[in-house]
């Protein structure tokens, strides 16, 4: 409690008093309680607040009194918010990405999305799975764009999350450009993406003074059981390399990348569900990584980082969630 008062202002107490005595006049005034839930929050992070908190009272009640009348109970006009929930780890959503999912109607979520994550969004806002499975596209990409557009011209505020960052390997700028040519309004909020969260969880820096002086993030879909990607440019020497969607792809990527020229021995790591309670990393080099992957049964999302950096994991992991213990001495530690 002591935390939360220093968070939240003194003055909620007395703008709470005051948006109780205006509460019968603007249940009236809006006869759709979404329309009236909009009002309030504009009222409540807007001028209003600010002149109450200010001590301006009776500038405050003008403005409340001017605001209800100018607003008529006419169509809300929707809007998008695309949100990048990160890697799962609820803490590491941003504020802006928490502020928005309290305030949505409607969200529209991945399979990425955790369900701790999906717990945090406004209770009584409707959730509508969009999901994309390898090789199994729950909604086309079309469908998706299609039905953020109707939901905003429904006057929703729709909350499209997505996992890691919307603009890393995640189509929200297909999304929002379908949202563009409508006229629709949105907003685009960061998120942690799978490279920086399974890097930071594992104890893998992307760059470092001594191993690595670039980064790149590839993905590694496997197409027609070949990877097309500049094989050259990824075998270049004191860089890491972040393989999104490598799995399947898993043996093709290291035997190419030795074919154009990285040792056989370049230290490569597999992240199982970065920053949850079933994060695994697995390390081994290009040669070895994929029979180690073949016989452990992960479970995705994975990521897979190569580089030099790789070897710094085992002094700097320190995330070490029940998960990375086999089930075997799991069981055996809860008998005891
Ligand atoms: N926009 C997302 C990436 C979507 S592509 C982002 O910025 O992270 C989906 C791929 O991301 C997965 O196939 C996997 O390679 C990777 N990924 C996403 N979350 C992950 C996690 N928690 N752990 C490991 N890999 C993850």
């Amino acid at each position: 409690r002591a935390r939360l008062e220093t968070m939240i202002p003194a003055a909620y107490g007395r703008l709470a008093a005051y948006a109780a005595g205006f509460r019968k006049r603007v249940k009236s005034h809006f006869s759709h309680p979404g329309k009236r839930r909009i009002f309030w929050e504009k009222a409540l992070q807007g001028p209003f607040a600010e002149m109450v908190f200010a001590g301006r009272d009776r500038a405050a009640q003008d403005y409340l009194e001017r605001s209800l009348e100018s607003e008529a109970d006419e169509a809300v006009q929707g809007e998008v918010y695309l949100v990048g929930a990160g890697p799962g780890d609820p803490e590491l959503l941003t504020f802006r990405a928490m502020r928005l999912m309290q305030q949505a109607d409607v969200v529209v979520y991945d399979r990425l999305v955790s369900p701790e994550i999906l717990d945090m969004v406004r209770r009584d806002a409707s959730r509508i799975y969009a999901g994309k499975e390898r090789s199994k596209h729950v909604m086309p990409q079309e469908s998706i764009n299609e039905l953020l557009v109707r939901l905003a011209k429904e006057g929703k505020r729709v909350l499209r999350l997505k996992g890691g960052d919307p603009f890393i390997f995640g189509r929200g700028g297909e999304e929002i450009e379908t949202l563009s040519g409508q006229g629709i309004p949105f907003q685009v909020v960061p998120g942690i993406t799978a490279a920086s969260g399974a890097a930071s969880y594992a104890g893998i820096p992307l760059t470092h003074r001594d191993y690595a002086q670039s980064c790149i993030f590839v993905t590694g879909h496997l197409k027609d059981g070949s990877v097309n990607l500049d094989w050259l440019m990824l075998a270049r020497p004191n860089q890491t390399i972040v393989i999104y969607m490598g799995l399947l792809g898993l043996p093709v990527l290291c035997r190419q990348l030795i074919a154009h020229g990285l040792s056989a021995t370049t230290p490569a790591a597999i992240v199982q569900q970065a920053s949850t309670r079933n994060q695994r990393v697995l390390t081994g080099t290009l040669e070895t990584l994929p029979d180690l992957t073949a016989t452990a049964h992960l479970t995705p999302p994975t990521l897979i980082i190569v580089g030099e950096v790789v070897k710094l994991h085992q002094r700097l992991a320190w995330f070490e969630p029940e998960g990375d213990l086999r089930a075997g001495e799991l069981a055996a530690s809860k008998k005891v």
